[in-house]
């Protein structure tokens, strides 16, 4: 907790909170936010006033209560990673909804998502009860501990557990063969992630399934996914096992959505969980990195004609949004949209790939990952890091000019990845 006379934390708009005190059974202290107040995404920001006379606090306990609708069915017009989900008899809650109080800190802005702890979660009607980091566990009632540090996703209701390969799959049925194949795909994914950026992984990840409430989502298919490491939540309560394929040669996989789809969502025990930036370029460094660690799997692992197809695709998509704002340039995350964190700035950074070779690449995000944390992630900092990487100047700056500043009609994305289709390097 900082030592301040004004802590700040961030909970979800759902919920209306009652008494703050200094700890547990402390004193009571003031707070303000409810009235007119700063809103963050899914949730308020409350400040709580600390007394001189009661010196640094060392934590806060906030009761609180609140409710969210049951989804009956009817879907809604959309679904995300940050909304509290009650439908089919289930309950979802990620750390974006903020369903539990997040420190913010008033000066750097950094929210202490990720956390150490004890929680015990009753549940009359749930079967199964799930906190990120722990085991789940038969309901109606269990203490979930953890002294590492998580992103808290509570998932609770009626699902199946089912512990196979090393692996746990949360809400979608699975047998031994079939969670074999999840296992080598992943560690086929981690292990060229650990080589190129020279950083270890950690853990093993829970693969849970959940039903979306978006109109837009179709039960027992999977187009969405996100991850609160260490689990990876797929939409659509899929069936795990069926999704295991046969190739021509007799090998079973996973089908190429999936793998892309494993690419990138792995790439976020990196970007989104080692890394948590702030500020402006936030969805750069956790989207387009994750994008663009999932593009050079692709590049390593599939034909090239199916990496063709990945880079076409997104560079069509970002043609077809537009003009954007250099990355110099943006001054709020927002600016960051769906097609320039997913589909344009990720082919920036496999042309710089291309212009400054592989190394040096991996080298410029393991900077990214392991620099200070009070270091922000801005564009001065991503071009010290290419420095420090042993870009050169003349390589870094004509990048900038053809990539990152050209207009969209006239950028180095409609030569990105043609070395590769010519069985260039790889
Ligand atoms: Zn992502």
């Amino acid at each position: 907790m900082p030592d301040a006379d004004t802590l700040t934390f961030v909970l979800n708009h759902a919920f209306e909170v009652g008494t703050v005190r200094a700890g547990r059974g402390g004193p009571v202290l003031d707070y303000d936010g409810y009235y007119d107040g700063e809103w963050l995404g899914e949730g308020s920001v409350y400040d709580v006033a600390v007394p001189d006379s009661l010196g640094p606090v060392a934590s806060l306990c906030v009761a609180y209560s609140g409710a969210v609708p049951v989804f009956d069915g009817h879907p809604v017009p959309d679904d995300w990673k940050g909304r509290i989900v009650a439908n089919h008899g289930t309950l979802r809650a990620t750390e974006q909804s903020k369903w539990y109080p997040i420190v913010r800190d008033r000066k750097s802005g950094a929210l202490s998502t990720q956390v150490s702890y004890d929680i015990t979660v009753d549940c009359a009607d749930c079967r199964q009860l799930y906190i990120n980091g722990s085991a789940p566990a038969a309901g109606p009632s269990a203490r979930f501990t953890s002294d590492v540090p998580r992103a808290l996703l509570l998932f609770a209701g009626d699902f199946s557990v089912t512990r196979t390969a090393g692996l746990e799959f949360v809400g979608g049925a699975i047998d031994e063969r079939a969670a074999a194949v999840f296992r080598d795909q992943l560690d086929a994914t981690t292990s060229g992630f650990e080589r190129f950026l020279g950083i270890e992984y950690e853990g093993s990840p829970v693969f849970l399934t959940f039903l979306s409430i978006a109109k837009r989502r179709t039960p027992g298919r999977s187009s969405w996914a996100f991850v609160s490491w260490p689990t990876v939540a797929f939409d659509g309560a899929i069936d795990f096992g069926s999704l295991v394929e046969t190739a021509a040669d007799g090998t079973a996989l996973l089908p190429l959505w999936l793998r892309r789809t494993l690419g990138h969502e792995l790439a976020h025990y990196y970007f989104g969980t080692v890394l948590r930036p702030t500020g402006p370029l936030f969805w750069f460094y956790v989207e387009s990195m994750a994008e663009y660690m999932s593009l050079r799997r692709m590049a390593v692992a599939e034909s090239d004609s199916v990496f063709a197809d990945n880079v076409r695709e997104l560079r069509d998509g970002a043609l077809r949004a537009g003009p954007v704002s250099p990355l110099s340039r943006i001054e709020q995350a927002s600016q960051i949209g769906d097609s320039y964190r997913y589909q344009l700035a990720p082919l920036w950074l496999l042309s710089l790939e291309e212009r400054a070779g592989e190394a040096a690449m991996g080298r410029l995000l393991g900077t990214v990952l392991t620099a200070p944390a009070e270091r922000q992630r801005d564009w001065p900092f991503f071009l010290d890091a290419a420095a420090a990487a042993g870009i050169p100047d003349t390589v870094l700056s004509e990048w900038v000019a053809k990539c990152v500043e050209a207009p969209i009609t006239d950028n180095c994305i409609a030569e990105v990845g043609a070395s590769r289709f010519r069985g260039g390097a790889r």
